[in-house]
């Protein structure tokens, strides 16, 4: 009996949303570069041997495929991909569907939309979130690409998506580069989110004094309201557990150095692109490049003298503002994903469904939330370009919880404590609602230097200053 679909790339992800296809009852061919990973893929598939048709080259995936054949790409992002679409393209029949479902840079997608134009081919871009777990037992699902196209798989990634309270996690988003998109700033909204929870972190640990085993539990009360994640509950988790080695709490021993792989800093250039702030993901993204530069950190702690300032306060009344603190910079931040996101939308003709787009990461990806049921219902009743921080609801929400993250960056400025995401999220609102800015003498000097000219609030038109020759 043929294949239902096709898998390429056995890595971590696609061996286990091949598992995740052949368990909704797809019969599923599969083929990896390696043969030694398919063959070990094949090992471990357990009672769903039956459903997976082990290949040993393209050829053979195609041939075991029931035509229109759709094959999903899960390789490495990049050259692997074009490379695995030019081996492929020989051997398959129009109709076919070519899925790529890597981290894809949307540009490379939106290019190899064009590259199959005319094929006969089908192409797919579509962003997957949720990491191993989510791949096995059920991801966020991102798609770009004709709504036809999504048609004919939506049966299988619906199947094997995330779940919100019976509501799949997965959605046809837009055409060409879309998915991909939307995928980036999901990551770069990680990464915002991420960063604030360690500055809050931060602050328990060097402003409060606290124990890693005496931080848990604060997170884990968190969970249970308005900041219920799937990030503060691992957070909890982390902060619970012991190091095998040395007895020691395992964030103790681990080296404050982050990585990355890319998708942060791509939100952040094509925010910069598209002319709209993202401070708070830009600052994310920075401040992991500085964590990087441990000696050089360590250096300028000896020059500079160890931080010994005091953060004020009293614990239970700081406690309390640390968690509306991290949920005002949430919101700044996912006003700025969002508004990143209508950005592309507009420049790229995609008409984004933002409201289903916080429905399809409420389950399933990493940055899966309450918070993100609140954001859907929110934006139903909005227009699509509308900022997260100008809906009604949210209006109310922030209204109420911006002082307490006014306080808690104070505080961290008083102490000498680094919140470069939550003060780039506060300096973003206080700028977004100030009638009146500060950029009229911006303006002034690059009219008295450049004589580029300013509008004047009391007459239409370009104007000059009484500079003399420099105007
Ligand atoms: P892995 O490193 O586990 O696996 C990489 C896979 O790519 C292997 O199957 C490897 O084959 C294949 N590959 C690499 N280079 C080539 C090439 N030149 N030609 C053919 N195949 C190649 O990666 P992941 O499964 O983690 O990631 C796969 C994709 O999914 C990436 O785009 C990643 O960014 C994305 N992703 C990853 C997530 C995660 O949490 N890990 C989450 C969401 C998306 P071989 O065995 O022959 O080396």
């Amino acid at each position: 009996e043929k294949a239902e679909i096709g898998l390429i790339g056995l890595g971590t992800m696609g061996s286990n949303l091949a598992l995740n296809i052949a368990e909704k009852g797809h019969r599923i061919a599969v083929f990896n570069r390696t043969p030694a990973r398919t063959q070990a893929f094949v090992e471990s598939a357990g009672a769903l041997r039956d459903m997976v048709v082990p290949c040993g080259s393209i050829e053979e995936l195609a041939a075991a495929i029931r035509p229109p054949r759709p094959i999903i790409i899960m390789v490495l992002a990049g050259d692997p991909v074009d490379q695995q679409i030019a081996a492929l393209r020989p051997v398959l029949a129009a109709n076919d569907i070519i899925i790529d479902a890597g981290n894809a840079n949307f540009r490379d997608t939106m290019r190899r939309f064009e590259e199959l134009d005319g094929s006969g081919l089908t192409f797919i871009g579509m962003g997957v979130s949720g990491g191993e777990e989510g791949a096995r037992h059920g991801p966020s699902i991102m798609v770009g690409g004709t709504p036809e196209s999504y048609a004919r798989v939506e049966d299988v990634l619906t199947a094997i998506s995330a779940k919100y309270k019976g509501e799949p996690c997965a959605a046809w988003l837009g055409p060409n580069g879309a998915g991909h998109f939307v995928k980036t700033i999901h990551n770069g909204i990680e990464y915002a989110d991420m960063q604030m929870i360690a500055e809050i972190y931060g602050i328990l640990r060097d402003g409060l004094s606290m124990t890693p085993k005496q931080i848990a539990p604060v997170f884990a009360g968190w969970n249970k309201g308005r900041l219920e994640s799937y990030l503060i509950e691992i957070t909890a988790s982390v902060l619970e557990a012991d190091d095998p080695k040395t007895g020691k709490p395992v964030v103790d021993i681990i080296l404050d150095r982050a990585g990355q792989k890319g998708t942060g800093k791509w939100s952040v250039i094509e925010a910069q692109q598209l002319g709209i702030p993202a401070t708070a993901i830009e600052a994310a993204v920075a401040a992991r490049v500085l964590s990087s530069m441990k000696d050089e950190r360590l250096a300028a702690e000896k020059a500079y003298g160890a931080n010994t300032l005091k953060f004020a306060g009293n614990k239970d009344e700081v406690l309390g503002d640390l968690e509306l603190a991290l949920f005002a910079g949430k919101i700044a931040a996912y006003a700025q994903g969002f508004a990143v996101m209508a950005g592309a939308s507009k420049e790229f003709g995609w008409n984004l469904p933002m409201p289903t787009i916080a429905k399809i990461w409420r389950a399933g990806c990493i940055i899966r939330s309450q918070f993100l049921d609140t954001i859907a219902e929110a934006f139903g009743k909005a227009d699509r370009s509308t900022n997260l921080l100008m809906v009604p609801a949210f209006v109310e929400i922030m209204g109420k919880a911006h002082p307490s993250l006014r306080r808690i960056v104070a505080r961290a400025a008083e102490a000498g404590l680094p919140v470069p995401a939550l003060s780039s999220a506060l300096a973003y609102f206080d700028g977004y609602r100030q009638g009146r800015g500060s950029t009229d003498l911006t303006q002034a000097q690059r009219d008295f230097f450049g004589a580029h000219g300013f509008e004047r609030i009391d007459e239409p038109g370009a104007h000059h200053g009484p500079w003399g020759s420099g105007s």
